[in-house]
């Protein structure tokens, strides 16, 4: 049979699977549960490793289909212990996914080191943010639920084979290449699958999900309750975000900030608000006043992202002094503001920046 044929198992959420296994494949029921525990919990994707499900079966699913995670094409590891990987997907096409060292200082009860992970859901990006290199890559294709969901499987094969501490991957974060609520229905079937209590089982209460801000989804993805939101805001005026963000500034700032006022909450759930600092540009006092306005009537808190520097963009990083002055000039307003450091640096780790680089070596080695 071609290799065109196969059925990808891992873009399948449990009851395609199911439905696969057992009406298309004939096999028994119980067997789905095996063959998702090893796809999910043990990260196997040679059937001929799956022991517990006999020869027949395994052979079987050899003939009609494939588990396919992205390879590594290159693996970059920063001083500061951040590791950014750039995937290469099977049509070719290369994506990033950063696994970020926990700042929480560990817990005797810890039995090993904590890692973010950021996550890409689109190969490139049509919002064309002006400070952002994926956003220069212009959009390519959304991700599949496999290939969002490979970057969590190749990263905890990397951890297992290179770190003999073995970390865990505590917290992901859908905040990489691409605008995840663009491809939302593979966003949402790769929580459930992250979520599913027979599979890795993540608690959603360890996931966010990072949007630009997009009119449609927004509601479907709050009513879900599959993950916290944050909304990259960047400019607390419509003129500013349509200077810094032109194309979610499509939905003007007022609509928006409306439907976050209305957004389903859970008891103590805060939306969070990404603010890249770009020195000079919004973090004057004009801003503050302003972010103080919006603040006031959202239940959110403000992250300050200080921007990291990245070739052919206008911009530049906030000096630590400005940074710390423009966080207490937002305490001062009593807004809820924390710093989130720029880790990385040294390896390209902003969005896009690996993978545009990547494509301006080969475009030179074609030329
Ligand atoms: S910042 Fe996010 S939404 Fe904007 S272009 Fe970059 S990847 Fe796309």
């Amino acid at each position: 049979m071609s290799d065109t044929k196969l059925v990808e198992l891992c873009d399948l959420p449990y009851p395609e699977l199911e439905r696969f296994i057992v009406e298309k494949l004939g096999m028994k029921r119980f067997r789905v549960g095996q063959i998702w525990q090893w796809i999910w919990v043990r990260n196997v994707s040679d059937f001929a490793a799956m022991t517990d499900l006999p020869q027949a079966d395994r052979a079987l699913l050899s003939e009609r289909a494939s588990i396919r995670w992205p390879s590594i094409a290159d693996v970059r590891v920063s001083g500061d212990g951040t590791t950014k990987f750039l995937l290469e997907l099977a049509d070719g096409e290369h994506v990033e996914t950063v696994l970020i060292p926990s700042d929480a200082p560990r817990r005797p009860h810890d039995a090993a080191a904590r890692m973010t992970q950021c996550l890409s859901t689109q190969v490139g990006c049509a919002m064309a943010c002006s400070f952002c290199s994926t956003g220069r890559l212009g959009f390519r294709r959304n991700m599949t639920m496999g290939e969002i969901l490979g970057q969590v499987q190749v990263a905890r094969a990397y951890l297992h084979d290179t770190q003999p501490e073995r970390p865990i991957i505590r917290n992901l974060v859908y905040m990489g290449m691409g605008e995840p609520l663009l491809n939302l229905a593979n966003v949402m079937d790769s929580l459930r699958t992250l979520q599913h209590p027979r599979g890795l089982a993540f608690s959603p209460r360890r996931i966010t999900v990072s949007t630009c801000g997009i009119e449609k989804g927004m509601k479907e993805f709050g009513e879900s309750g599959l993950a916290f939101l944050a909304v990259s805001l960047h400019a607390p005026n419509q003129r500013l975000r349509g200077q810094l963000m032109p194309r979610a500034a499509h939905w003007p700032l007022e609509e928006l900030l409306a439907a976050l006022e209305s957004y389903p909450l859970k008891t103590r759930e805060r939306i969070t608000l990404e603010y890249l600092v770009i020195a000079g540009v919004n973090n004057q006092p004009e801003h503050v006043r302003e972010l103080a306005r919006i603040c006031a009537h959202l239940k959110a808190k403000l992250n300050l992202i200080p921007y990291n520097p990245t070739p052919d963009t206008p911009y530049r990083a906030p000096t630590p002094e400005e940074l710390l002055c423009f966080e207490k000039a937002l305490w001062a307003k009593g807004i809820t503001a924390i710093v989130r450091k720029s880790k990385g640096q040294d390896i390209e780790a902003a969005c896009g920046q690996l993978c545009a680089t990547h494509e301006a070596q080969a475009e030179q080695k074609g030329a």
